[in-house]
């Protein structure tokens, strides 16, 4: 399913039944639920969210930086030849590694950075922080569609922020798990237990085919219309 009928179904859904168990829905939550909406595709190459969040402009950005580095190390470097070279070398050749790769190591930096010396930002410093460096070392394709990925995505959740609002972490799991759900419908469908080879598939709809995508555009509708009974019938408008 493409990225932005995941976001508006998860989040649609989301927000209501939230919503409905009459949760305040703060800003936080209303980001945290969009986020792990787009969350389960964070990696193929090019998902919504990792585009977004690491744009190529800042990746080019650093390896303009890295040559800079580069150069630096050799010239301030010098009583230390040949060291001063091979480093030299080293981090030039960093700058030579593949758009994806560099997107790892940049988004494995600002983790880091952000667990370290994001203190203003609690709790998130640790939250963001977390979910770009476990994202970067996803060892596996199709491992964040799968029960484990989203247990491991609640219990980030959970232990970053159950102290502030435990709304959080309720609605971010659920929209995970409703992403889940959601590419389940199609004829691909997911494996949500490897190594079992067991496949959750109601096979509804083929992806990519004028059929699948009236039926993507029909839970685009029924979520419109839930948004519509849970927020707006009292409006009276
Ligand atoms: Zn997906």
């Amino acid at each position: 399913m493409m990225g932005k009928s995941h976001l508006i179904i998860s989040t649609g859904i989301t927000l209501s039944i939230i919503g409905m168990a009459d949760y305040k829905i703060s800003l936080p939550v209303a980001a945290v639920t969009a986020v792990s909406a787009l969350l389960p595709d964070i990696d193929e190459p090019n998902s919504l969210l990792v585009s977004r969040a690491i744009p190529k402009r800042l990746i080019q950005l650093f390896k303009v930086a890295l040559v800079g580095l580069g150069a630096s190390v050799y010239f301030l470097g010098q009583a230390f030849a040949p060291w001063n070279i091979l480093l030299a070398l080293l981090v030039g050749l960093v700058s030579f590694m593949p758009t994806r790769s560099l997107r790892n190591v940049v988004m494995i930096l600002i983790g880091a950075g952000l667990i370290v010396f994001g203190h203003s930002l609690m709790p998130w410093n640790y939250l963001i922080g977390c979910l770009l460096i476990v994202c970067a070392l996803l060892p596996h394709r199709g491992l964040t569609h799968t029960v484990y990925g989203l247990v491991v995505w609640m219990l980030i959740l959970y232990f970053s922020t159950h102290q502030y609002d435990s709304a959080i972490w309720i609605s971010g799991g659920l929209s995970y798990l409703l992403h889940l759900l959601a590419d389940s419908i199609t004829n691909r469908g997911i494996r949500p237990l490897p190594p079992f080879d067991w496949r959750l598939k109601f096979n509804l709809m083929s992806t990519g085919t004028w059929k699948g995508k009236m039926v993507e555009n029909g839970f685009i509708g029924l979520t419109a219309i839930l948004v519509w009974l849970v927020f707006f019938r009292d409006l009276n408008i």
